[in-house]
């Protein structure tokens, strides 16, 4: 029988997280590879979640989220960037980042729009824009990771439906300043395209550095979706919980895809983090956290033969390995993984025609003692 299937994404493979965490477990190797920490989350968020589980709060949260949750968010918002979102129609909980891009992705884009996604991309959004028959437009970053302004105004045009940013970035660990976000808003102001903002790692810069959040800047707040992740900022990843923050008229549609593609997310779990947030001294203790991470990590590799930059975000830093090998990353990344117990992401595979930099992204969200075995093998090579 033929089901005369027709895949909307015929060119996707195994995503490149998923293949180098199943090959670090096989060959227990220590994993830098997918974004993860492994270290546990706080005791006091687990015992939170352990009496949401014990106190009622096991059915169906509101569509949008609870509202305490909504409220935490929108005062953590007020507190970091000096601006206003409102919890009732201008914040929604997520199963993680990723729905919220999907979801914000699959309320605007038609077919034939195009979306501007500058390279190295974070794997989600072209499937994302690829699945409602948009274009991407891919733009690669210049060899520092920074956006080429010139570039993305020849590239923008009447079918420019929407541009997607990621600051910090993954997988670059760069950070985008103060006169790209006014460059982007003047280059916006005369159009009508929209702006997907992925900042889950927001809480995580480096060497007293700023994130800029889109929303500080009213020309590009107003037509933008901004993406967070708790599972990032709080280590926990497995939870799958984030939100996302918009004008009013734009939430308003991102509501109508979300209540289908999930409904409502997670009710304990956004009991235990709105509570969690009350507290929000934790914000600066986690920046401190991976500071001393990141740290530990640059210094166990200083005497190594691996060139890099420091990040400035995130928790992913950038090895140039071209002193060692000139294999392709592909190939040096699978060597690091099964000869010498280092698995790590190969950059290739987010540029735009898999340019091959010679360079590896390692995850330093990691206990000391990860980083330190992990520190001692790179530095032999
Ligand atoms: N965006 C970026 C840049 C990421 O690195 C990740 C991975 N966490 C996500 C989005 C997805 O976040 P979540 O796990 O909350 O879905
Ligand atoms: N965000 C994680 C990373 O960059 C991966 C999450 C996933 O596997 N989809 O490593």
């Amino acid at each position: 029988m033929s089901l005369n299937l027709k895949s909307k994404l015929p060119n996707l493979e195994q995503s490149i997280f998923s293949k180098m965490s199943q090959m670090a477990v096989a060959h227990k190797a220590i994993n830098l590879s997918q974004g993860f920490p492994d270290f546990e989350a706080d005791p006091e968020l687990i015992s939170l979640m352990q009496q949401s589980l014990y106190g009622n709060y096991n059915q169906y949260a509101p569509m949008g989220g609870i509202y305490s949750l909504r409220e935490a968010i929108a005062a953590k918002t007020e507190r970091c960037y000096g601006q206003t979102y409102h919890p009732e129609n201008e914040i929604t909980l997520t199963a993680g980042a990723t729905q919220a891009i999907y979801t914000a992705i699959a309320s605007t884009i038609y077919p034939g729009d195009e979306v501007i996604i500058f390279k190295p991309a974070y794997d989600c959004y072209e499937p994302s824009v690829i699945a409602q028959g948009g274009i991407p437009v891919l733009l690669q970053l210049n060899s520092d990771f920074h956006i080429d302004w010139e570039a993305f105004r020849k590239a923008l045009n009447s079918k420019t439906r929407m541009v997607i940013l990621n600051t910090p970035h993954n997988p670059s660990g760069t950070i985008l300043k103060d006169a790209d976000l006014l460059t982007l808003e003047a280059l916006l102001k005369p159009t009508d395209t929209l702006v997907l903002s992925d900042e889950v790692y927001e809480h995580l810069v480096f060497d007293n550095g700023l994130h800029q959040s889109v929303s500080k800047y009213p020309g590009l707040k107003e037509r933008s979706f901004i993406c967070a992740s708790f599972g990032k900022t709080f280590h926990i990843t497995g939870w799958k919980m984030g939100y996302c923050m918009a004008p009013e008229a734009l939430m308003k549609e991102f509501r109508k895809i979300h209540e289908f593609v999930v409904f409502s997310v997670n009710h304990p779990a956004q009991r235990a983090i709105a509570e969690y947030m009350k507290d929000s001294s934790r914000y600066e203790a986690l920046r401190a956290l991976f500071q001393e991470k990141r740290d530990l990590f640059l210094g166990g590799i200083q005497g190594s033969r691996f060139a890099f930059t420091p990040a400035e975000g995130t928790y992913f830093q950038l090895l140039d390995y071209s002193e060692i090998s000139p294999q392709s990353d592909l190939d040096f990344a699978e060597w690091l993984l099964r000869d010498k117990g280092v698995a790590a992401i190969p950059i290739s595979v987010f540029n735009l025609n898999r340019q091959d930099n010679h360079q590896l992204r390692f995850c330093f969200a990691k206990k000391s003692e990860t980083l330190k075995r992990a520190c001692d093998i790179l530095c032999r090579l």
